[in-house]
């Protein structure tokens, strides 16, 4: 197939790192590596590696000294929490915690919670926002398929929720299907039944703009790693009333404003800010690759957008073409999504596919069931594939993407 590649793609775009790397294949051949797993992990901005870089000289424990590296170290873990707010939209009284990770962030929002709040949330969610919630208030709703009929599974299952503290757990965006979730209506059913609530923006934040005070969404948890920054960071942003008033999610030093021995027992008072659930030194490191991915990214909304609505495009019509290949769908194929496919093809061993399609044509996917095993296997039956793209994706990528299943399916059928 001739390899058409439109000047307009990919131009105007902040770069990866990685790009144009180039990997062995099984023929002893190098082919660039066609990374098609951006869902998993976005490699580095080359913005991001190089702020990292000129931050290691000064880097050293935050909050923790007057030395000189230690202020600056200091201010830029700081000026970080003020670019992910940015980034999200968040309102000035919103805490920005540093977390691990989306994971991490979810799990200190549940042990945050005041007592009996009630939850209600779908399960076809990651595992990440599907199992950290406890407790006889948990309400998971079987998803339904179609986005008005889950919001009013949602609007009834609050309303059934017991008085009380309330929390609506919704993804952006599938890590499945890539599909994009009614979020203004879900806020809206929760507003009317006294729900808080929490976006998983896992997904959605590296393709799409976030702006949690238009939206009126009360958490939002981010992966930095999915962000285009590296591993090891992402952050829980949100109401600070919840997290002020919970027991820290770590304790030890950091998160503490005073600690005190009175004869013999300890008397501490937990810090009110967001280092209360940030015990233990802080990752100033990733916190700023995370900020500076944030910025940069906010920096080219515009192009990325359009890159990522040509190059789905091109990906679901090339799947489309390949014989036995069924997307998979929680809302119908028309439903806006993100640049994630899951798809299946027949009865197709896909981790062979994706071995294959690595070890012979040097092209990453992902197969599985993505660590929402519930929606994969409803949707799917069984394991799926799953291709994502991403900033560092072009053209060529999706054509041999493409092109390489097609000769794998029907050279195996
Ligand atoms: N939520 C969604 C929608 C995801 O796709 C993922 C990861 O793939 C997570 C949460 C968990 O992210 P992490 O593994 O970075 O904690």
């Amino acid at each position: 197939m001739a390899v058409a590649v439109s000047p307009v793609v990919g131009a105007g775009l902040p770069r990866t790192v990685g790009a144009s790397l180039r990997v062995p294949v099984l023929t002893g051949e190098r082919v660039e590596y066609a990374n098609l797993d951006h869902a998993a992990g976005a490699p580095c901005l080359e913005q991001v590696r190089d702020a990292v870089d000129e931050l290691l000289p000064w880097c050293a424990s935050v909050h923790r000294g007057a030395g000189f590296a230690s202020q600056v170290s200091t201010r830029v873990y700081e000026q970080a929490r003020e670019a992910v707010r940015r980034f999200l939209g968040a309102r000035d009284s919103d805490s920005v915690v540093f977390t691990r990770n989306t994971t991490d962030a979810l799990n200190l929002l549940a042990r945050a919670l005041p007592r009996r709040t009630a939850v209600v949330l779908f399960d076809t969610e990651h595992h990440a926002a599907l199992l950290p919630w406890r407790g006889p208030h948990v309400r998971r709703l079987r998803t339904p398929g179609d986005p008005a009929a889950a919001v009013l599974e949602l609007d009834r299952a609050l309303r059934e929720a017991p008085v009380g503290p309330r929390l609506v757990v919704v993804t952006g965006a599938s890590n499945v299907t890539g599909e994009v979730w009614p979020v203004a209506e879900v806020v809206r059913v929760a507003r009317r039944r006294g729900a808080r609530v929490v976006l998983d923006a896992a997904q959605l934040a590296p393709h799409r703009p976030i702006d949690l005070r238009a939206l009126d969404v009360d958490y939002a948890v981010v992966s930095g790693h999915k962000l285009y920054a590296p591993f090891g960071a992402g952050a829980l942003v949100g109401r600070s009333d919840w997290l002020r008033a919970a027991e820290p999610y770590l304790v030890g030093g950091g998160a503490t404003a005073r600690v005190t021995d009175r004869g013999g027992r300890l008397g501490v008072s937990w810090s009110n800010g967001p280092e209360r659930h940030e015990a233990g030194t802080p990752n100033v490191v990733g916190a700023h690759a995370l900020a500076t991915a944030c910025d940069v990214l906010a920096r080219h909304w515009a192009q990325t957008l359009e890159h990522e609505r040509v190059l789905l495009a091109r990906l679901r019509d090339g799947l489309r073409s390949v014989p036995g290949v069924a997307e998979l769908s929680l809302f119908g194929a028309g439903h806006d999504r993100v640049g994630v496919v899951g798809f299946t093809v027949g009865a197709q061993d896909v981790g062979y596919l994706a071995a294959a399609l690595s070890a012979e044509h040097g092209i990453g996917v992902r197969d599985g069931a993505f660590c929402a095993h519930v929606a994969v296997q409803r949707l799917a039956g069984g394991p799926a594939l799953r291709a994502s793209i991403g900033l560092g994706t072009t053209e060529e990528h999706v054509d041999r993407f493409v092109e390489a299943l097609r000769r794998l399916v029907t050279e195996g059928s």
